[in-house]
């Protein structure tokens, strides 16, 4: 087994690390005091990582993405992970269910967001209907050859900037071994369409600037066209997405729990008390010794998971496992930060108390903690017939 990083996976780290600390820490603090992204400095960063040859790593070449394995793009979202969300999300990640894109689609949909011409953003979740996603009650009834869609989605990340949605609604009921459950359809819905209607969001602790929207289907009529992939077949290309999504979510705490462990060791050097460096009490000391123990293992429990999707092993409880244990991490990471960095670690002169409220929603999106553990105790007990 080979742990080392090659020549191309180390120049992904590299560049991508530098352009974190070049191109993005400089604008942190002002971001998260305006609560908002400036969007010069939006188009600003897109342009440079297109300029890069970096735009889109996660989609495949045949659609003009980078079309890197899954190691090195948890690699790279690692280093991403060291800025704020904010702005690292115009990087541009194409939601990789719009692969399911077929025919025209492809023209209208896929290719210009991968070039980053166009911004997507995906919908699942409703106010009555969060982990539960086929307990959905927005749903899609035909009406001769077009569809017509009711209901609303909310916690919509990038609904601010999105020209398109990624909706997946009911299209039907199903009897299944768990009672009634909704047979859910994906439709591509351009912003502007009538009887759609995107409005803001909640305030959220956690990634300020990056902002959550509410989307509003009042009698919306859309022509069969729009239908994502199979009519009923929506779950399998969100459970696709939702996979992805959670190795992201995995990798990127990872790489803020560095940034946080990298604070904390210097000020534990530094910080003198009782006449010696704080870090040579063992209190302090034992603690530094406990983060990068679990940041490096959320690191390799995550890289695992990517290796295992790169060698078309199955891992779903790997990813889920990584997903869990990262997200939970990075929770005591930071809070560890601020400790040893006492009444400082609070005050927003320094990052810490931002990566500290950063990292709650971290438990919550893309799948709760309950719920991973429900995924990886699931595939425990149910080859058992349990
Ligand atoms: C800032 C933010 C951005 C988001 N962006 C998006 C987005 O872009 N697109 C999108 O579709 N969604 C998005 N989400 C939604 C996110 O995925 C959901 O919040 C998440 O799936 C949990 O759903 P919920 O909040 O409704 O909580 P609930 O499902 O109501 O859960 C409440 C509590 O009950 C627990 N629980 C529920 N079911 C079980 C169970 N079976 N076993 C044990 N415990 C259980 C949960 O773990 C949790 O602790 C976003 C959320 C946030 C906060």
């Amino acid at each position: 087994m080979d742990f080392a990083l090659s020549e191309e996976q180390q120049m992904v780290v590299d560049t991508v690390r530098s352009f974190v600390e070049t191109e993005i820490h400089p604008h942190e603090a002002e971001v998260e005091r305006l609560g908002y992204v400036p969007q010069e400095l939006a188009r600003q960063i897109t342009a440079k990582v297109q300029d890069m040859g970096f735009y889109a790593p996660n989609m495949p070449e045949e659609v003009g993405g980078g079309g890197l394995d899954h190691v090195t793009l948890t690699l790279l979202e690692r280093e991403l992970g060291r800025g704020s969300m904010a702005l690292t999300h115009f990087w541009g990640q194409p939601q990789n269910a719009l692969l399911a894109c077929t025919g025209e689609q492809r023209e209208k949909y896929l290719y210009p967001t991968v070039r980053g011409e166009k911004m997507d953003a995906l919908a699942m979740t409703e106010p009555g209907a969060g982990s539960d996603v086929r307990g959905m009650q927005c749903r899609a009834r035909r009406d001769g050859d077009d569809w017509l869609i009711d209901g609303t989605k909310h916690f919509i990340s990038e609904g601010e900037y999105a020209d398109f949605f990624i909706v997946f609604v009911s299209t039907g009921e199903e009897q299944t071994h768990k009672g009634i459950k909704q047979k859910i359809t994906g439709f591509l819905v351009d912003r502007g369409t009538p009887g759609f209607e995107v409005t803001p969001g909640y305030n959220s602790v956690s990634h300020r600037g990056y902002p959550n929207h509410i989307l509003n289907f009042d009698n919306c009529r859309l022509p069969a066209s729009q239908v994502l992939g199979e009519v009923d077949g929506g779950l399998q290309v969100m459970n696709d997405w939702l996979y992805a999504s959670r190795l992201t979510v995995a990798a990127m705490c990872v790489g803020r729990a560095r940034r946080a462990f990298d604070y904390s060791v210097q000020q534990a050097a530094e910080r003198e008390q009782f006449g010696q460096p704080i870090g040579k009490f063992q209190g302090v000391g034992f603690k530094l010794a406990d983060m990068i123990t679990e940041i490096d293992a959320a690191d390799w429990l995550t890289l695992a998971a990517a290796w295992r999707l790169d060698a078309g092993l199955e891992a779903d409880r790997q990813i889920a496992s990584a997903k869990l244990y990262a997200t939970e991490m990075l929770a005591r990471v930071t809070d560890e930060a601020i400790q040893i960095h006492g009444g400082m670690g609070l005050m927003d002169d320094l990052p810490l108390e931002r990566f500290w409220r950063d990292a709650r929603v971290e438990r919550i999106w893309d799948g709760t903690s309950e719920i991973q553990r429900h995924i990886i105790s699931r595939s425990l007990l149910r080859p058992l017939g349990a």
